[in-house]
């Protein structure tokens, strides 16, 4: 099939809620990927985050042909391995007690926002159900997950909302005490907000919500679902922080390009949910647990973590170096990274890089979002950084 056939049949047979760029890509590998002309790009995007050991890894590509030869699926009336390796090793990564899988992120922050309500019923009886989130914050486009999302574009046309939320302005504290009544239950919050544009919460604004929510024992949630799984350098974000959150939810990155999601609940959370309060029919799904038991052993690896703060540190350090213009910022950890551009469209510059080789993200409306696999190499970095400054400097 070539381009057109597939721009047609998209056309013809798909909702048109996405709005696709002119590539339809064939296949990659590691940080590579490459369209049906057999024309090369460099991914500075990991499927917004997700192909975080890069296209086709070897080891991945095993890991999940192997399980699909034994089993795919039986659901949760049973036990499987692949889900029971991935779990202790999630909850041992994470410093938590115990993990719910599911599908997506959006599933993972639906299943940590019911915890946190339970939580509260649980203890405190009705009338203590209120979510604190950000503004500029992203949580998903389920109808909960959508009212989390702290971003009025957002919510056109699909009230009436789930009654419940509060939004705060990020690294406000002010905003953040004022919003503490009796009837909040939870906090939810980004350690880096990454659909909004690219923007790190203050330790100190964390530091103060991590005390907050201790002192009124309010459920402190981080959606680690863009920055977990070693995207920022640290395994999970709040680990930066050094803050010990109640729950974490995580996706993207955590199934090498499987969908699977997870919820990560503390020792005071851990046993909330009981038989019958919550369920996903594919959660813990052996082969998107294979995957994500394979991007583990890479992540794990001696000295991983430090090479994504290192490659991060570089990217970041020659893009602010190029002192250019249209440049306002370069902000961001490890492997995730935005630079805010003055003036231009973001979109055409993502266009214009793509015809140059080059795939990236936007945020918002004005920051180019840099996602690169976790194991891209120096050299490709270096190839993609100078397509980039070519595009920009010309701009
Ligand atoms: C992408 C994202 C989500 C939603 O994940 P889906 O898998 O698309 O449901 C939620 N929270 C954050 C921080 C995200 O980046």
């Amino acid at each position: 099939m070539n381009f057109q056939t597939m721009r047609q049949k998209d056309g013809k047979h798909c909702i048109q809620n996405y709005g696709r760029y002119a590539v339809a890509f064939d296949h990659g590998k590691g940080s590579l990927l490459y369209d049906f002309e057999g024309k090369e790009y460099i991914d500075f995007s990991s499927g917004i985050g997700v192909n975080s050991i890069g296209h086709a890894n070897p080891h991945w590509v095993e890991a999940i042909s192997r399980q699909a030869e034994k089993l795919a699926h039986v659901s949760n009336l049973f036990f499987t391995e692949p889900y029971c390796t991935l779990a202790q090793r999630l909850t041992t990564l994470a410093g938590m007690k115990a993990t719910f899988f599911c599908n997506s992120g959006a599933e993972a922050n639906e299943a940590a926002m019911k915890l946190a309500r339970k939580y509260s019923h649980d203890k405190y009886g009705e009338g203590r159900s209120v979510i604190v989130t950000l503004n500029q914050s992203f949580h998903g486009r389920t109808m909960a997950t959508l009212t989390a999302t702290g971003q009025p574009d957002y919510h056109m046309y699909f009230a009436p909302f789930v009654e419940g939320f509060r939004y705060v302005k990020a690294n406000d504290e002010e905003s953040l005490k004022q919003s503490i009544t009796p009837e909040v239950c939870a906090i939810m919050v980004e350690g880096i907000q990454g659909e909004g544009g690219v923007i790190p919460l203050d330790r100190e604004f964390v530091e103060r919500l991590a005390s907050l929510a201790m002192e009124h024992d309010i459920l402190l949630i981080f959606d680690e679902v863009q920055t977990g799984n070693g995207r920022t350098g640290d395994f999970f974000s709040y680990q930066g922080f050094g803050v010990s959150p109640d729950l974490v939810t995580t996706a993207k990155g955590l199934g090498g390009g499987l969908p699977i999601g997870a919820l990560l609940a503390n020792e005071k959370c851990s046993s909330v949910l009981t038989p019958g309060t919550h369920g996903s029919t594919f959660g813990g799904n052996p082969i998107a647990c294979a995957g994500a038991n394979a991007v583990l052993d890479i992540v794990t690896e001696d000295g991983f973590l430090e090479q994504v703060g290192r490659k991060g540190d570089k990217i970041r350090q020659t893009v602010a170096g190029w002192k250019l213009p249209i440049i306002k910022d370069v902000r961001g950890k490890g492997l995730m990274l935005g630079i805010e551009i003055k003036d231009i469209s973001t979109k055409e510059i993502m266009a214009g890089l793509l015809e140059k080789g080059l795939v990236i993200l936007t945020a918002g409306t004005n920051v180019l979002r840099l996602l690169p696999p976790l194991t891209i190499t120096d050299s490709e970095i270096d190839q993609g950084l100078r397509i980039l400054y070519k595009h920009l400097v010309n701009l």
